[in-house]
């Protein structure tokens, strides 16, 4: 069982974000307290399980004090085990990461930082409306190694205005910082955004699409030359260094999520529930015993279409009796799936069907075809 703990709290608000956060700190000391209350009743439920992996993720969990990342610990000992090698991992941004809070970090017993340095490129941060700079990212990426070794960097490609030229900068970086995990995104617009509304005034204009497509080739050809094994869409890693949390969430492996809007999965009894979290700080505060705003036991057929779903987005993909067995069988899937293999998005090997490395970009478009209807 793995554990995600969502801390809705940021410096301010970037450019491209729809994340539940806030960016007010007056209310930190409260919201800790109900997440606290709310871990304590929800992990009473789950006492004497054993915890693989803890993942704070927001919002910017680096941005609280460290104290309250080493209370929620405490209250989650009190009910659960934490396993003797277990990952925990703190989502960070270089504004916060000094030295102090480095080695506070690691003092809990975090070991693992995800850092959200998107790019090292001055303008490139500027135009995602990021709070640090291009030395803010390089500093704190070469000291985060020296004290946890296991390190992530996020990366951005498709802001306003970059290059080829930045996006091979970034990687560079990136490369040359040693760190052995890397999550490689591209830029979504999404709805109520500011950059949103900025593209629909005109006051903005993004590369298209194919570019954006053109600079994640250009990553998956260079970090896999350079020893990275491309894991999940969005994720590559040197050996020994995949994200435990989020291969179990792909996985379909149970976690539960504590905080306003965070989600959770797990199976009791022969049976597998999604639940989510109020996604307002009102009402959280309020009452976090009943933070869970839905809650839903998963059909077989919606069993299924996750498992399909989620294994095309890995590298280890699924087997292809399973997706027979799934669709009863059936001529027509073979026909789909032998499609996108003449198209080079799909190969099968040893009775496993897997996204080639031009097909990862239609991970989710394939999975689609292949769904139980
Ligand atoms: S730091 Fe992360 S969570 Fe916070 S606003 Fe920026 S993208 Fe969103």
């Amino acid at each position: 069982m793995h554990c995600y703990v969502h801390i809705p709290f940021c410096r301010a608000r970037c450019s491209y974000c729809d994340f539940f956060l806030v960016t007010r700190q007056d209310p930190q000391e409260r919201f800790f307290t109900a997440l606290y209350e709310e871990t304590a009743a929800r992990l009473a439920a789950f006492y004497g399980r054993t915890i693989r992996s803890v993942h704070f993720g927001g919002g910017t969990p680096s941005y609280v004090n460290t104290d309250y990342l080493g209370r929620w610990l405490e209250t989650a000992s009190r009910f659960v085990s934490l396993s003797d090698d277990i990952e925990i991992t703190v989502e960070a941004n270089p504004e916060d990461l000094t030295s102090e809070k480095l080695h506070g970090l690691a003092a809990l017993g975090v070991n693992r930082l995800s850092i959200g340095v998107q790019s090292f490129v001055p303008e490139k941060l500027r135009a995602l409306g990021r709070c640090h700079t291009a030395e803010d990212a390089a500093r704190v990426t070469e000291e985060a190694m020296k004290v946890f070794g296991n390190v992530s960097v996020d990366l951005m490609c498709g802001a306003q205005g970059e290059t080829a030229e930045d996006w091979q900068r970034d990687l560079r970086c990136t490369l040359s910082a040693g760190v052995p995990h890397i999550s490689v995104y591209m830029l979504a617009l999404e709805k109520k955004t500011f950059l949103a509304r900025q593209v629909k005034r005109g006051l903005v204009t993004l590369p298209g699409d194919e570019v954006q497509a053109e600079m994640y080739g250009m990553a998956c050809e260079q970090l896999g030359e350079q020893g990275f094994e491309h894991y999940e869409v969005s994720n590559f890693s040197k050996p020994g260094f995949f994200s435990r949390y989020n291969l179990g969430c792909w996985h379909r492996e149970s976690y539960l999520g504590f905080g306003p809007s965070a989600h959770s999965f797990y199976k009791t009894g022969g049976q597998e529930r999604r639940c989510a979290n109020v996604s307002s700080m009102v009402r959280y505060l309020a009452s976090p015993r009943e933070a869970r705003e839905s809650s839903e036991i998963l059909s077989e057929e919606a069993r299924i279409n996750e498992k399909i779903f989620l294994s095309l987005r890995l590298s280890s993909g699924l087997e292809i009796d399973g997706l027979l067995d799934y669709h009863g069988g059936g001529k027509k899937v073979l026909e789909i799936v032998e499609h996108f293999r003449q198209e080079g998005l799909l190969e099968i090997r040893k009775g496993v069907i897997k996204v080639s490395r031009k097909g990862f970009l239609f991970a989710d478009k394939v999975a689609e075809e292949l769904l139980l209807l």
